[in-house]
């Protein structure tokens, strides 16, 4: 299995007949997928997705793949194809087409009226292709297959590009349900056919190579979600992706079968539902789905509301809820179904959700207490199975964090594909398919993007460093007037604080230091208002360190007198 060297540099010239790929994100971390194939001096983007921050990234709105590489080559890219809806692959999307407005963006029905309304709030008219399964396209140098996946959203494609390179199939994110709710299942025929014509490079989805045996089927959540609507005794407020339709479907299903009624909540959720039953992806009987100014007119055995907010997200519907800071207030008797995942990262904040909810007397019914929720990724046990019907020459784990793609690289081994052939890639790590053998030849900046209200890149590091520090730590305003003839104290300093326990900081201690220092600046000659600012900071902060075992920041104001 090949890793990437931590000291790779920048990649060579890519032979004329060469296929390039380098992953922009979605490797290392779940989330922000955006695969970029490079082939006769033409590129193809694959997906352009978001990732959503944790608690380490205070303040930061979503976190975008780095577009540095090939920020000077827009007029090479042939196309933006989309796999499926989900924010992962579609949310950056808006901010690619901002660069460059006039890039084409392919994808299924379904895929491109998400991202449609999506780029309308963003004031973005995207120039697209529709595609399905079975269609095939050139694009530039690439010509491109789609076949049908199924996933947790519907519509979703897995795409072969043959070039002169060779033939490169990507699975998208797949799961290999054999009775899903639309009957459109994985298309393994093609599959087994295109691995007849012999697949160079596989790319697939590793979010769930840890995990052994296969995935179960979106139906066997009926009896679960059945219970909760024979038993609940006053409202079912469930929560979902915005995406999730056909596990909404099966709550609508469950809705109309007990006499209740449904409104959907939260901005995403009506839009995104709005969109699927219009084309025809989500089932809407005939007067199930009211307003919720309608619905709350209704008694509460009666009622079932939809929202966002199953992973915690603070802003969302049912994080609200549970701080009682919502239009419904949650009481005795109501029930919470959880129909999701729990994304790992998101776990604190949703069982803050959970207790939040817990507490004003609801009855939560989650995937840690029942079952309702099957993932929308393919397990080890289907993994296995298209590694044998495909039987690629060269594999790359793609969609999932190294220890996900590690599993993955495994499981391919273990079917047969030659061990120097399967690349344990990283974000911005540049493998190349030349002579039917895929290799790593070096790195391009990959970093993270971070999205901060209208500010797109602004933030970096240094400035989530001062953000974690300030959260963590406070902050001491040390306001010194210093005498501009002698280098010395003038008067006393002032010490403004926040965020400090300010009674047992005795600020006295520190002044003699402060005045040995500005001495013997003095006499070093340092004059300059910044040195000396420096020079103040950095005394009080060792101070604070020495004397309270903290770190806070610490912004030095320096007036001459
Ligand atoms: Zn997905």
């Amino acid at each position: 299995m090949s890793h990437p060297h931590p000291e790779l540099g920048h990649p060579p010239q890519l032979p004329s007949h060469g296929l390039r790929v380098i992953a922009l994100g979605g490797l290392g971390e779940i989330g922000r997928n955006m695969t970029v194939f490079e082939h006769r001096g033409k590129l193809l983007v694959v997906d352009c997705g978001v990732l959503f921050p944790e608690e380490h990234h205070p303040g930061v709105d979503v976190i975008l793949p780095d577009f540095t590489s090939i920020r000077d080559r827009w007029d090479d890219v042939v196309a933006i194809v989309l796999t499926h809806g989900h924010e992962d692959h579609i949310g950056g999307v808006p901010y690619l087409l901002r660069e460059r407005p006039n890039i084409p963006v392919v994808g299924s029905r379904l895929t491109l009226a998400f991202i449609t309304a999506k780029l309308k709030e963003h004031k973005i008219r995207p120039r697209t292709q529709q595609v399905a399964e079975g269609d095939e396209v050139q694009l530039g140098p690439f010509g491109c297959e789609f076949l049908a996946v199924n996933h947790s959203i519907p519509d979703g494609l897995a795409i072969a590009i043959r070039t002169d390179a060779g033939l490169v199939l990507h699975t998208g994110d797949f799961k290999m349900d054999q009775f899903p709710l639309d009957d459109r299942i994985t298309d393994l025929r093609s599959f087994a056919r295109l691995g007849e014509e012999g697949v160079d490079l596989f790319l697939v989805d590793s979010t769930n190579a840890e995990v052994p045996g296969f995935t179960t089927s979106e139906r066997d959540l009926t009896p679960a979600i059945e219970t909760v609507f024979r038993t609940a005794p006053r409202r079912i407020i469930v929560s979902s992706f915005a995406s999730h339709v056909h596990r909404i479907q099966q709550v609508l299903d469950a809705a109309q079968a007990h006499g209740r009624k449904v409104a959907f909540v939260g901005r995403s959720m009506v839009r995104n539902m709005g969109i699927a039953r219009d084309l025809g992806y989500l089932n809407v009987p005939k007067g199930l789905v009211v307003d919720l100014k309608e619905l709350e007119k209704l008694p509460d055995h009666k009622i079932t509301l939809v929202c966002t907010g199953s992973q915690g997200e603070p802003m969302a519907a049912l994080s609200r809820m549970a701080n009682r800071d919502h239009v419904i207030r949650i009481g005795e008797g109501d029930t919470v179904l959880l129909a999701s995942s729990l994304i790992p990262g998101n776990e604190n904040a949703i069982y803050r959700v959970i207790n939040g909810l817990t507490r004003w007397g609801a009855n939560v019914v989650h995937k840690g207490n029942a079952k309702v929720h099957v993932s929308g990724h393919a397990s080890a046990g289907e993994l296995v199975y298209c590694y044998n019907i495909v039987r690629p020459s060269n594999v790359m784990p793609v969609h999932g964090e190294y220890r996900h793609l590690r599993a993955n690289g495994d499981l391919a081994i273990r079917t047969g594909v030659a061990r120097e052939h399967v690349v344990i890639a990283e974000d911005g790590v540049v493998v190349d398919l030349v002579d039917g053998t895929a290799k790593i030849t070096g790195k391009v900046p990959a970093g993270y993007v971070y999205v901060d209200g209208s500010s797109v890149g602004g933030a970096t590091e240094t400035i989530l460093k001062d953000r974690r520090t300030l959260a963590e730590e406070g902050v001491i305003t040390v306001v010194a007037i210093v005498d501009a003839d002698t280098g010395e104290l003038a008067e006393k300093p002032d010490f403004l604080t926040r965020g400090l326990v300010l009674n047992s900081l005795k600020t006295d201690d520190v002044v003699p230091a402060i005045s040995d220092a500005l001495a013997q600046a003095a006499k070093e000659g340092v004059g300059d208002g910044r040195d000396v600012e420096q020079l103040i900071a950095r005394t009080v902060s060792h101070w604070v360190q020495r004397t309270y075992r903290r770190q806070p920041m610490v912004i030095p104001v320096v007036i001459d007198a």
